[in-house]
């Protein structure tokens, strides 16, 4: 297996590397987005958030409309009356959440979403929480998080809602391995399985946070070892941690290089040997590859630039860059949590120029004078940029696919190579670096 390109074996990479850092004007979704992926996971969940007419476009725009089923989420709207303090909110919240449950006898956790709006009146959904599931306790489990853009990009709404199921979660000291992230079910079956065939010491669970259904939510404890399969899960850490779990530090599935070593602190945590994993991989591995070799030729060499969007950006970089032979002009995030991103930013290669937060104006300078191959950004920046003769790629659908895993490698790969081949047809004298 040769997919591992190790172009700085002996240097920490980016670990001591300094970080531009920008506190101005950012170009990110909303943690509201956070509800399109979470609310097909965990199935017998219901979001409903508190909020805006704008609140309610944004999720409806980007959920889109289920066509078969009823839906799992809703805007409850703040109108004039609430936001001028004329009606009682909390009144009107629990007239709609009485008559949602009624109707919705399917629903077993419902999530009392804040947002703008709600933060602004100060309206205590934590409370409201409370007082619901008071009332509907044990048919239905009132949580509440806020996916508020105030202070927040989109995938810490993910964050913000793990982090209220934690304390929730049965306490157990049983041994257990914790995989924590919410993951396309497909991907979580993969992990499952590899997880599976590791042979960890008998009597360990292997949990996934979250449950697709609320009576599978795991238990917590000194017993549990938890292992983050996304990078921006940093308050779900902390409030694990504070159940008595115990973080396995670990680059992220991302590419096979960071699936195998994620997997191989699994084992060691457990003291499970690498060679274990080695022989459980080996044609996992094989097939990524072979699927890799193929994308290696279209996006060697291609220069890369990451706006701060998703949180995901150093992982992806990492691997585009070792594995696929891309350079990385800037790799932007919108927060680095230096502790959680230790192990990845060790093997991103040295040199490379690092920005945290975003003052957008500036980084499109930054941007503009280094004329990328590629640039990841927000879909508010991607069609100016196109206009400029930049080729984009939309941050967004980096957290909508599924990109974790062996198998996912080559379709995650594929997601940078179809905007080159794009760009090579619509420019016919460009010689095509097109996948074969
Ligand atoms: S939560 Fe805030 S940023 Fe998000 S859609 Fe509502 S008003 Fe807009």
């Amino acid at each position: 297996m040769n997919t591992v390109i190790p172009l700085h074996p002996q240097s920490a990479g980016c670990s001591t590397a300094p970080v531009i850092r920008e506190r101005g004007q950012h170009e990110v979704f909303c943690g509201l987005t956070g509800i399109v992926w979470l609310h097909r996971k965990i199935q017998d969940a219901f979001f409903l958030v508190v909020g805006s007419r704008t609140c309610a476009h944004l999720i409806q725009s980007a959920a889109g409309v289920m066509i078969f089923a009823e839906p799992r989420f809703a805007t409850a709207i703040l109108d004039e009356r609430d936001l001028a303090g004329l009606a009682d909110a909390n009144d009107e919240l629990d007239r709609v959440v009485t008559r949602l449950l009624e109707r919705r006898p399917d629903i077993k956790t419902l999530f009392l979403v804040g947002s703008c709006p709600s933060e602004v009146i100060k309206l205590d959904l934590s409370r409201a929480a409370e007082r619901l599931s008071t009332q509907f306790l044990p048919r239905v489990r009132v949580l509440n998080y806020s996916g508020s853009g105030i202070e927040t990009t989109f995938t810490q709404g993910e964050d913000a809602c793990l982090a209220s199921l934690v304390p929730v979660m049965k306490a157990s000291p049983e041994p257990q391995l914790l995989v924590v992230g919410a993951l396309p079910d497909i991907v979580e079956d993969q992990f499952a399985r590899l997880l599976g065939r590791l042979g960890l010491p008998a009597g360990t669970t292997i949990g996934f946070l979250p449950a697709r259904r609320s009576d599978a939510l795991p238990a917590v404890g000194p017993g549990t070892l938890f292992l983050l399969a996304q990078p921006f899960l940093g308050d779900t850490a902390r409030a694990l941690e504070a159940r008595g779990a115990t973080r396995i530090a670990a680059p992220f599935p991302i590419g096979v290089e960071g699936t195998t070593a994620w997997l191989t602190a699994a084992a060691a945590a457990f003291g499970v040997g690498a060679e274990v994993v080695e022989r459980v991989t080996a044609s996992a591995r094989e097939r990524a590859a072979v699927a890799l070799g193929r994308l290696r030729e279209a996006l060697g060499g291609q220069r890369m630039f990451f706006f701060p969007d998703s949180q995901l950006e150093i992982p992806i970089a990492r691997f585009l860059s070792r594995e696929l032979g891309a350079e990385l002009v800037e790799v932007g995030t919108p927060f680095l949590h230096r502790e959680l991103m230790a192990e990845e930013l060790a093997l991103l290669p040295a040199g490379t120029r690092l920005s945290e937060g975003q003052d957008v104006e500036q980084q499109l300078d930054r941007c503009r004078a280094d004329r990328p191959d590629i640039t990841v950004c927000g879909l508010g920046l991607a069609n100016p940029l196109e206009a400029e003769g930049l080729t984009t790629k939309w941050a967004i659908e980096l957290v909508f696919t599924p990109i974790h895993g062996y198998e996912q490698a080559a379709d995650l790969a594929e997601l940078f190579a179809r905007p080159l081949r794009r760009k090579a047809l619509l420019a016919p004298s460009t010689p095509a670096r097109a996948a074969a």
